[in-house]
């Protein structure tokens, strides 16, 4: 394998070496990945960390309204602190809620509690994210939901009258709907005392949380309502290695470290960390192509992909031991850094990237953006190579650049587009987003300027109120609100069937494939359904050609197409239809006219506006931002359109805009009059 790539052994400051007195000296010769896997599931419940906390947090539980659990990922927080309530009788007052900030958190762990809890999944056990509910009312007692759908079910059920308890879970991950909930749950604990709140945090700068609960209560700590406890973890220690120089391609650099490791290293499985669901899938074609290269005598490796986007089947083969004398290796996003656990892990590649929101307030715009980790990140992912014997991380960047990380990442609520979240906060009826006890208040000019973007889409009144009903049902569409926007009014322009499938092919990945030696073909396949309108109405042909051709699996295979992902839009897409129905949206088809639908695009994406500069970029109308065409976009290599909407920016090398749809200018007036000035427009 390349010799390329040289580890430098860091110096003495190893941090993982120094105060591990629980050190694991068996590791060398004879591995053994997990003690407890030959041992029965409840045998294995008792050898983890928070077992022999658990008659203290039920005691806390019973007699505090908040109690703040932190233990590092794999101490058993997420899988047992639900069965403990459970097991101790609190389901005969109602559902345990178990919230997570990702729907793979959501669907792994309800998979994993149900089997220790010898239940199916979808009974005692089950779940509820986006699009995927697999719960039963009145028999579920522990459900796992994602943090948005928690918010939603509020809009129904303010006081959450269904659960007796609600475990949040991650929260040190700080993400917008982590805050949102953090700061409604304060509320409903007030009105509700009956409910108990339990947050599961696997960093230790839990007082932030803990003073935020007991705020408004008195300097005296015996009537404080909120109490922290701290499990104590098990952890082997961890050897960090850098590179020399940073990697110029991280995805190659990490294929070429994994074929290192599986070459030199012992056994263990490897996990390896990337930014996104993209660079995961190239990364392990470039894994499958190095290992299909080898001779059989170097032993076989099982590749296996984890991000988001992949379906729930998919996501749980990241977590099937291999076969005897195999190495397995899981290619990541950010997901495998706390939220989920993948056993048998001894070695980690971190690229040392991961992807972040990150909003402009001049131009409205929120890119999705490729930053270093946080050294907190950092440290978080290279310990997950200790969780069953002393491990290894690989850092694909020099030692010098780990000291000039920062130390942690600020939450999302101050760096994303605020208008989903307001939208939600106002449908419950929240007013005055100003006083709104946010556990960390995001910055005044980001609040005005979701208002002022929400006005715009109709969501709210000149008065400030919600809209009904169109405000009321985008609050209730678990989408972008310009996208629900678009849904919501397809109607009335007479495209809702090909509203619903644009957006369902915008919430899944991989709809193009490459397949390796055949991109040329793959190439003259998708030109096929490309059309000058740009990306939005190509995927709209993808998804008609996929239903033209009874959802065939070989109809994808020749064009090239993701089955996968088009399965999965097909069923988004269905969820979606019942909602519409619901608001009483008529169900229509523009019949081929194309004018309609990119009309009807206009009147949610319309934010989303830029036009060619004379330079030859694209700026936005709104604080003059400088875009370019994504690469990957139809009109990457067509004649420069004067006007596009984009749905996403990605922040690279460039800012990019991606999935455009090319329109009239004269429709951003006509469409949306309170954003766009005549003179605005005119004199660009
Ligand atoms: P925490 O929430 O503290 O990070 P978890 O409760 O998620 O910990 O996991 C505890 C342990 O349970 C893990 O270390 C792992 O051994 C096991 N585990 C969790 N999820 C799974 C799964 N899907 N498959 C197999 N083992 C799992
Ligand atoms: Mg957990």
């Amino acid at each position: 394998m390349s010799s390329k790539i040289k580890f430098l052994k860091p110096g003495d400051d190893d941090i993982y070496t120094e105060d591990r007195s629980d050190v694991d000296q068996t590791s060398g010769t004879s591995f053994i990945y997990n003690p407890h896997r030959s041992l029965a599931l409840d045998k294995q419940r008792q050898r983890l960390p928070v077992f022999l906390s658990r008659n203290h947090i039920l005691h806390l539980i019973e007699t505090h309204q908040t109690t703040i659990i932190i233990g590092e990922t794999g101490s058993g927080k997420s899988t047992q602190i639900p069965q403990y309530l459970r097991e101790a009788g609190w389901c005969a007052d109602g559902t345990i809620c178990v919230c997570e900030p990702r729907r793979v958190a959501c669907t792994t762990l309800a998979a994993r509690v149900a089997e220790e809890a010898d239940v199916i999944l979808g009974k005692e056990v089950g779940y509820a994210v986006r699009f995927d509910d697999r719960s039963t009312p009145g028999v579920t007692q522990i459900k796992f939901v994602t943090e948005g759908l928690l918010v939603r079910e509020m809009m129904g059920d303010p006081l959450l009258r269904q659960y007796c308890a609600v475990i949040l879970d991650e929260a040190h991950e700080r993400t917008l709907y982590t805050d949102i909930v953090l700061g409604l749950l304060k509320k409903v604990l007030r009105r509700r005392k009956d409910l108990r709140l339990v947050v599961c945090s696997a960093t230790v700068d839990a007082d932030h949380l803990f003073n935020f609960f007991n705020r408004n209560t008195t300097s005296d700590h015996t009537k404080d309502t909120a109490t922290i406890i701290p499990v104590e973890g098990r952890n082997y220690p961890v050897e960090v290695f850098y590179l020399e120089e940073a990697a110029p391609n991280y995805i190659k650099s990490s294929a070429e470290t994994v074929m290192k490791i599986h070459l030199k290293e012992g056994a263990g499985d490897v996990l390896v960390f990337l930014t996104g669901a993209e660079e995961v899938d190239a990364c392990v074609s470039l894994i499958k192509e190095h290992v299909s290269s080898l001779p059989k005598t170097q032993g076989s490796v099982l590749v296996v992909g984890m991000h988001g986007s992949l379906s729930n089947a998919d996501q749980l083969r990241a977590f099937q031991t291999p076969p005897v004398g195999v190495r397995k290796v899981v290619v990541a996003t950010n997901i495998a850094e706390t939220s989920i656990t993948i056993p048998g892990i001894v070695y980690v590649v971190d690229s040392g990237f991961v992807k972040m929101r990150w909003y402009n307030a001049d131009s409205c715009t929120e890119s999705l953006v490729v930053v270093p980790t946080s050294r907190a990140s950092a440290t978080q992912r290279a310990g997950r190579a200790g969780r069953v014997r002393a491990g290894k991380v690989y850092r694909l960047y020099p030692e010098a650049e780990y000291e000039k990380l920062s130390e942690v990442s600020p939450p999302e609520m101050m760096r994303t587009s605020l208008s989903s979240a307001v939208l939600c906060l106002m449908a419950l009826g929240i007013e005055n987003m100003l006083r709104f006890d946010f556990p960390s208040p995001p910055p005044a000019r980001h609040l005005t300027a979701a208002l002022d973007e929400l006005f715009a889409l109709a969501a709210i009144t000149e008065e400030g109120k919600l809209s009904q009903p169109l405000g009321q049902h985008m609050a209730e569409f678990p989408l972008m609100p310009h996208l629900a926007k678009m849904l919501l009014v397809s109607g009335e322009y007479g495209c809702s069937e090909e509203i619903l499938s644009i957006v369902a092919m915008l919430q899944v990945q991989n709809v193009f494939k490459q397949p390796r030696g055949q991109n040329r073909h793959a190439r003259i396949m998708h030109r096929k359904f490309e059309v000058s309108e740009g990306d939005l109405i190509t995927l709209l042909n993808v998804y008609m050609g996929y239903i033209k051709h009874g959802s065939s699996r070989q109809w994808c295979v020749d064009n090239c197409i993701g089955h996968r992902a088009m399965a999965r839009a097909a069923e988004i897409r269905a969820r979606m239809e019942k909602l519409l129905i619901k608001f009483e949206v008529p169900i229509k088809s523009s019949e081929g006219g194309v004018d309609a639908v990119c009309r009807c695009i206009t009147m949610g994406l319309f934010p989303n506006a830029a036009y060619l500069h004379p330079a030859g970029h694209y700026s936005t109308v709104r604080g003059r931002q400088t875009l370019h065409i994504h690469p990957s976009s139809v009109l990457y290599t067509q004649k420069q359109p004067q006007w596009v909407l984009f749905h996403e920016v990605l922040h690279t090398s460039k800012i990019y805009m991606r999935d455009l749809t090319v329109i009239d200018p004269a429709w951003l007036l006509e469409l949306a009059p309170h954003f766009y000035e005549k003179t605005t427009i005119h004199n660009v």
